[in-house]
Parts: structure tokens; C-alpha cells; sequence
């Protein structure tokens, strides 16, 4: 046992389900950890088998011994589900409104480790040939957590859908609102929920994913506002934490409690689908509600247009009903994402 186990070993915390259990809390750990050349092998979280990582990244993240789901980050979701991307607001950046101890650094440190700048992706795609708003959150950025950017990018892509007459489809993965923001944090459930209402009135579709875990004020607002819910297999899907809970009302929880499949039994969920499932459940449903709509949601043919020319349907409208999409950065966000959905395959190895 070299140091650095020893170091672990004798000075862990125990840790909840949110917490991860993988690169979760990377404030502890070197920023020089985004150098090492990615691993080859990796072992299953469930099973303890272990795995090629180029297997585990072709397999989607699902482990081929024990059917277990990896994480996998935003961009690698968009890879799974979307046959287009075209990034949006990606220069809202999170500031320490706070001034929390210690929280700038660790920002930086999960900037340089992810290339992210906060714990959100969005933009628009196309999925089974129809246009659509998305965002997807990803799990190495504090667990998803919701501070300022994360809700304003959020907010931004319900507007901007309203606007465009666009379908919004959500990939939600969040531990809850982000404590380093405190009341900021908070306030950002309020405004989520305005701009998911204000796109409800306007009669568009939002499809919220639900994936491992989706919890605290990220559950309380936008997670359980769409339209349709569907939820990833096995997902922690819960408002506070099962230890929580038992320990305010001093009763044993029944099992499963808070997985995906109880609350479909429950009825907070209206569908529970595997991780391979998920692009062609997303198509039909796109697809379906684009054919009874207006007519309005626009649809491709998904080998007609490179990323490019998707990019430019986006930016005309973005410069003329959202003055917030800063038009001059259109261009470059989705050059940038459609090499990094390209790569957000590899991604799942990080
Ligand atoms: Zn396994």
C-alpha cells in the first residue's frame, strides 16, 4: 500500500450515493490528474470486474459483465442521443457570488480537469431527424450541482426554446443546488421554473431524462416539470438523501426506495428505459409530437446537413429573438462541439 492509499485509507469520510463514488470530489485530488494519459483498464464499480476502456466507451458505459451503468458525461449523452449539436450559451460562466472559502480554486481545478466551464451543456440538436433545444448535465462538475450558470444556462435554453418554437429535451443528473452559492443556488429553482412555464404556455414539449442521481432543488424545479419523464434504469431519482429521510422520521424506508422503477410504481415517472434504449425512445417521442403539433417544429433529414449549416439555421434566429445568445459566439461553440461530440465517446473513460 503506497502513501496515497494510506492517506485515503485512514482519512475517508464516509460518502452518500451523491457524492460518487468515481472522480466525484476532485477538490482533494491534484489538477495534474487531467495529464495522465487516460487509463486502459478500468474496474466495474458493481461487479469489481475489470474492463477494457474502449469496450466500457463502445458499450455506452454499461458494464458488458454485470450490466452496470457507468456515468457518463454531458457531452458523452449528446454523443448517445443526438445525431446533431450545436452548443448555446456557452460563455456563461459561474463567478464565488459568496466569496466561499476555497470555491474559486476548486472551480478552476474542475475547469482545467473537464474543460468545462460549469456543470451544464446546451445548445440545439436534432434527435430522430427532429430540431430540439437540449441540455445535459454532467457529473464531474460537482455532481451536476446547480449554482448561477448552471441555472442561467438552463433558463436561457427554456427561452430560447419558447422563442424558436422548439422542443426542449433534458438530461438531468444533479446531487442539487450547489452549497458554495448558498441562496443564489436556490434562487435559480425559481427561475428555471419560470422559463419551463413560460415554454409550457407557449404548448411546446419538454422531455426531462432522469438519469443517476437526480435530486435535491434540481428534483424540486425543472426534473419534475416536463411533460413527459422518462428515467434511466436503476437511477437515484429523490428530494433529500434516504439517510436523511430515515433519520427525520425514524422509520426504516422500503426498498428500492427512491429508484427510478419505485417512483414509475409511485406514478412520478412515466417511463423507465435502458441506456441503449434511449435515443430511439427520444426519436419516436420527438417525432410524434412534432407531427401533432403546428407543424411548426422543424424537421431534417439527419444525413442532409453537416453540424455547420446547423449551426447557422441556429444563429439566425438567436440574433434576432434571444439578444442573450451572444450571436458572435455561434460559430465557434459549434465547431468546437462537433469535434468534442466526436470525442465525447472517449470521455467516459475520464
Ligand atoms: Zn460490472
Amino acid at each position: 500500500m503506497n502513501f496515497e492509499d494510506l492517506k485515503k485509507f485512514f482519512f475517508r469520510k464516509p460518502k452518500n450515493a451523491l457524492e460518487g463514488s468515481e472522480d466525484a470530489a476532485p477538490a482533494d485530488k491534484p489538477a495534474k490528474e487531467a495529464a495522465i494519459p487516460e487509463k486502459l483498464v478500468e474496474k466495474c464499480e458493481k461487479c469489481g470486474q475489470i474492463i477494457l476502456s474502449d469496450e466500457l466507451r463502445d458499450n455506452f458505459g454499461i458494464c458488458p459483465k454485470c450490466g452496470h451503468y457507468k456515468k457518463i458525461d454531458a457531452r458523452a449523452r449528446i454523443a448517445l442521443c443526438a445525431e446533431q449539436f450545436a452548443e448555446l450559451f456557452s460563455e456563461v460562466e459561474g463567478g464565488n457570488p459568496l466569496d466561499f472559502p476555497g470555491y474559486d480554486e476548486k472551480l478552476a481545478a474542475l475547469r482545467e480537469k473537464t474543460g468545462e466551464k460549469d456543470g451544464v451543456v446546451c445548445g440545439t440538436a436534432v434527435i430522430g431527424g427532429v430540431r430540439c433545444a437540449l441540455f445535459s448535465m454532467d457529473y464531474r462538475f460537482q455532481m451536476g450541482s446547480m449554482g448561477h450558470a448552471v441555472g442561467e444556462k438552463i433558463a436561457q435554453t427554456f427561452e430560447y426554446a419558447a422563442a424558436n418554437r422548439l422542443p426542449v429535451v433534458g438530461f438531468i443528473l444533479s446531487g442539487g443546488a450547489r452549497m458554495q452559492e448558498g441562496i443564489i443556488s436556490l434562487m435559480q429553482m425559481a427561475k428555471t421554473s419560470a422559463a419551463v412555464a413560460k415554454h409550457s404556455e407557449a404548448g411546446l414539449l419538454y422531455i426531462a431524462v432522469l438519469t443517476d442521481p437526480t435530486t435535491g432543488g434540481v428534483s424540486a424545479s425543472f426534473a419534475f416539470e416536463a411533460d413527459i419523464i422518462i428515467a434511466e434504469q436503476g437511477a437515484l431519482v429523490g428530494f433529500a438523501g434516504p439517510r436523511v429521510i430515515e433519520q427525520t422520521i425514524r422509520q426504516k424506508l422500503p426498498a428500492g426506495f427512491q429508484r427510478a422503477e419505485f417512483l414509475q410504481q409511485k406514478g412520478f415517472v412515466d417511463r423507465i428505459v435502458g441506456r441503449r434504449e434511449m435515443p430511439a425512445l427520444l426519436a419516436s417521442l420527438l417525432q410524434l409530437h412534432s407531427n401533432a403539433g403546428e407543424g411548426e417544429a422543424e424537421t431534417f433529414a439527419p444525413a442532409s446537413a453537416s453540424s455547420a449549416p446547423a449551426a447557422a439555421q441556429t444563429a439566425a434566429p438567436a440574433a434576432k429573438d434571444a439578444p442573450s445568445a451572444a450571436p458572435a459566439s455561434e460559430n465557434a461553440p459549434a465547431a468546437q462541439t462537433g469535434a468534442a461530440s466526436e470525442n465525447g465517446g472517449k470521455e467516459v473513460t475520464a
